[in-house]
């Protein structure tokens, strides 16, 4: 989702890269859940983590959505988000003991906190939110390790290439007036990137890749 922030309000006022250090380590979230809990739809999955997922879980895109993901509509794109609960407004993945249950497989976005993404130029960096992690003394971590993702490199090039789709989708769907063929746009945004399932056995970026290129020739 694109939003406007001033950085200078909810940062160090510094831009990193994966390799840079941060000021992150929070000592393993011990004792503390508040990044699970009342996150309303902030937390926006990508098809990574969808692949992520449903491969980790065994499940379908369609399952999930029957408890843990819910839709919303973002710069006129229909996203999936993870669900907080009615009753405790938590996430469906939280556990007893106040753990993620998926920490394996656990979203891009849930790694990446208290980290947020910049974008500029088809490029993003990452910038430190001061306010959001509730524990006072941090340790410096790569921003790489915190991630946990194996071969960041490739991972940051599908989220500027997911963005970079997202926004020129987003411009289309603008230009058009009619609420109908914003309706289908979005719909096959929702069909060809979540809702048609992925090859558990199969890499996901050549998945991801052969996506991309049915809904460039779809769009442009
Ligand atoms: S997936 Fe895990 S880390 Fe992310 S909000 Fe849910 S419980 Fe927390
Ligand atoms: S607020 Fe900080 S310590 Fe608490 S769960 Fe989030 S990242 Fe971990």
């Amino acid at each position: 989702m694109l939003r406007e922030i001033n950085l200078a309000e909810v940062s160090d006022g510094k831009l990193y890269c994966s390799n840079d250090m941060a000021k992150l380590g929070c000592d393993d979230c011990r004792g503390c859940s508040a990044c699970c809990r009342q996150m309303g739809t902030s937390i926006l999955l990508d098809p990574w983590d969808i692949y992520f997922l449903c491969r980790g879980l065994n499940t379908s895109f369609e399952k999930l959505l029957t408890y843990a993901v819910e839709l919303q509509m973002a710069d006129y794109v229909i996203l999936p988000n993870l669900k907080m609960t009615e009753e405790e407004e938590v996430c469906a993945f939280l556990d007893q003991e106040g753990r993620c249950s998926i920490h394996d497989f656990r979203p891009g976005f849930c790694r990446m906190f208290p980290l947020g993404r910049v974008y500029e130029n088809e490029n993003f960096h990452y910038f430190l939110q001061v306010h959001e992690c509730r524990k006072e003394l941090k340790t410096k971590v790569k921003i790489s390790k915190w991630l946990g993702i194996p071969n960041t490199r490739r991972y940051e090039e599908f989220v500027r290439q997911w963005h970079g789709f997202l926004k020129k989708a987003g411009e289309i769907l603008v230009s058009f007036a009619d609420q109908e063929t914003r309706k289908n746009i979005s719909m096959y945004i929702l069909k060809t990137f979540y809702l048609a399932p992925y090859d558990p056995e199969r890499d996901f970026y050549e998945q991801f890749g052969e996506r991309m290129k049915q809904a460039e020739k779809y769009f442009f």
